[in-house]
């Protein structure tokens, strides 16, 4: 189980001793090790179908190649061609499985693609973030069945009798602060071949900063290493052979998805990595859809990027009777669908959720004033599809009292932009833009508080995470400014005026902002807290419904200068 270490010259000396002495029968045979193949998805978000995907080859011209990548029958292909080499691979999940996915998948509650991941034979999966998306009951039922559900409009409406994700989920973890005790198993272990593996689960310990307070209720995250390192003992009483640590947290690297042993992978995970007990033989990673098979320290940790675009494939090879894996091979495959044979049940089961969905979704909305709407950030970090979420969430906001919209561009999922041929967006288009149905909330803050917040956009330079701001709403930052008070004094305006640092000011937003999500922690001491009742979505259907009524539709190619940066 230990990572191979280098052989030290004594024993190197006694090997060969050893090889000299190996025609005496009374010499017990060293065990072969046997191979046991583990091939994992994470981050697969609903994703049914194939969708966009991007990489670095310097094989095709511009030395980027673009693809519709993933698609749960070309992934359900994959297996069947990979199971033909090995019918007793453990194909396992990283989390984010489902929540956070195209209205296709969504508007069921997810519960055809945990159909598809059933049908795929899928073992096990460490829990992700977005798992916890409806609060911890509907995640529940999603994992054990039934109909019991707060989202009624969505649950068993695909099947009528829902009966539970079929594989369970793990997590080292996580405890259910309502019984005390860990809410889902933190482990379990295979045999394959005659030896055991184990798999290990956890989720990010900063879980509570990416899931809305809501969906948090009843819930207490304690850290990842620790949490793992604490049951290595115990595996080891059960005799296992190999550890594999599946933890829904993520790094990135600049180096290609496919270039073994990279060695630039930066992010929270490497903390993570470094401070697992050297009997973890592997960590399979998620959450920053990233992917890579990098080296920490002698530790292989892997990803396979999102939303089924590629499977991270993995082979041990575990000597029998030891806790030693002897060594590790990881591929990332792409999951290009010209590439392998799709498989039909579940191509049959894309067509019947498409089929069914479409009516819904083609539902034409209102013509918008440019396409793409892009969610390209200028210099300052501004969206033009991030002002347009801003000014539907004022719109939303206004009629409870709200002055100003600010919107966190994790939630903002993808461009708005009219296929060919059409005039309209549709309803579909705009909950793959928002699917997180969040409700707005509004409440007060001071001028201070909102300068304050506007500086805990700068957690760390490289990965700033600035908020879209509505219309009438503007002000500087200074890249040369420390990172705790990037915004320029004083620079804050509303509708051309200064803000007053004791004024108060009522800011809308959505729910899982408001809980201080993002880590935007000063937005939970707002004041006159009122839930609007009206989800970001609807408050967006309703904006460019309106303004393309009154022949004023909506969106912009490029942002609208609200922020500034200097330097
Ligand atoms: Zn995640």
């Amino acid at each position: 189980m230990s990572r191979l270490r280098p052989m030290p010259r004594l024993l190197g000396a006694l090997t060969l001793a050893l090889v000299a002495l190996a025609g005496c029968s009374s010499l017990p045979r060293e065990p072969q090790p046997v191979a046991v193949n583990i091939v994992a998805i994470n981050d697969l978000h609903g994703y049914l179908q194939a969708n966009p995907f991007s990489y670095k080859d310097p094989q095709v011209p511009g030395g980027v190649r673009k693809l519709a990548a993933g698609g749960i029958a070309t992934l359900g292909g994959m297996l069947t061609q990979l199971r033909q080499q090995d019918p007793q691979l453990l194909l396992i999940g990283a989390g984010d499985l489902v929540g956070g996915s195209p209205p296709l998948s969504a508007m069921w509650a997810d519960e055809p693609t945990l159909e598809a991941l059933r049908h795929m034979g899928m073992k096990l999966s460490a829990i992700g973030n977005h798992e916890l998306d409806n609060g911890k009951a509907e995640f529940l039922r999603q994992l054990n069945g039934g109909c019991q559900s707060p989202r009624p409009d969505k649950a068993c409406q695909f099947r009528p009798n829902y009966p539970g994700s079929g594989f369970p989920y793990l997590a080292a973890n996580l405890l259910d602060s309502d019984t005390g005790r860990p809410l889902l198993p933190a482990y379990r272990i295979e045999e394959v071949r005659g030896v055991k593996v184990a798999f290990v689960g956890a989720v990010l310990r900063d879980v509570a900063s990416v899931v809305s307070a809501k969906g948090m209720r009843g819930l207490q995250v304690a850290d990842e290493a620790d949490s793992i390192n604490r049951l290595i003992p115990e595996l080891n009483a059960q005799g296992v052979n190999a550890i594999v640590a599946v933890v829904h947290q993520g790094g990135a690297t600049p180096e290609p998805f496919d270039k073994p042993d990279c060695s630039q992978l930066g992010g929270d995970i490497v903390d993570v990595a470094k401070r697992l007990d050297p009997a973890v033989d592997v960590l399979i990673s998620a959450h920053s859809h990233q992917g890579y098979l990098c080296k920490v320290g002698p530790l292989l940790v892997t990803q396979g990027n999102a939303y089924g675009h590629l499977l991270t494939h993995l082979t041990l090879q575990v000597t029998p009777g030891q806790h030693r894996v002897a060594s590790i091979q990881a591929v990332n495959l792409l999951a290009d669908p010209a590439r392998y044979p799709q498989d039909q049940a579940l191509a049959r089961l894309q067509q019947e959720v498409e089929a069914r969905s479409n009516q819904v979704l083609l539902k034409p909305v209102g013509a918008i004033a440019a396409s793409p709407i892009a969610r390209r950030a200028d210099a300052a970090g501004e969206m033009p599809i991030g002002d347009l979420i801003a000014d539907a969430h004022l719109a939303g906001g206004r009629a409870g009292g709200a002055q100003i919209a600010f919107m966190n561009t994790g939630g903002i999922r993808s461009d708005l932009a009219l296929e060919p041929g059409q005039t309209q967006v549709n309803y579909g288009q705009l909950a793959t833009l928002q699917p997180f149905n969040n409700n707005l909330i509004a409440f007060d803050l001071t001028g201070r508080q909102i300068e304050q917040v506007l500086n805990q956009q700068w957690k760390g330079a490289e990965d700033a995470n600035i908020l879209q701001v509505s219309r009438g709403f503007s002000y500087r930052w200074d890249a040369q400014r420390p990172l705790d008070s990037r915004v320029v004094p004083g620079s804050l305006r509303l509708n051309g005026k200064p803000l007053q640092a004791d004024g108060n000011y009522r800011l809308v937003m959505n729910g899982f902002l408001a809980d201080g999500g993002d880590r935007f922690s000063l937005f939970k001491s707002g004041r006159n807290r009122s839930d609007l009742g009206v989800s970001d979505l609807d408050a967006m259907l309703q904006y460019l419904k309106a303004m393309d009524q009154q022949g004023q539709p909506v969106g912009s190619s490029t942002s609208a200068g609200r922020i500034q940066r200097l330097n």
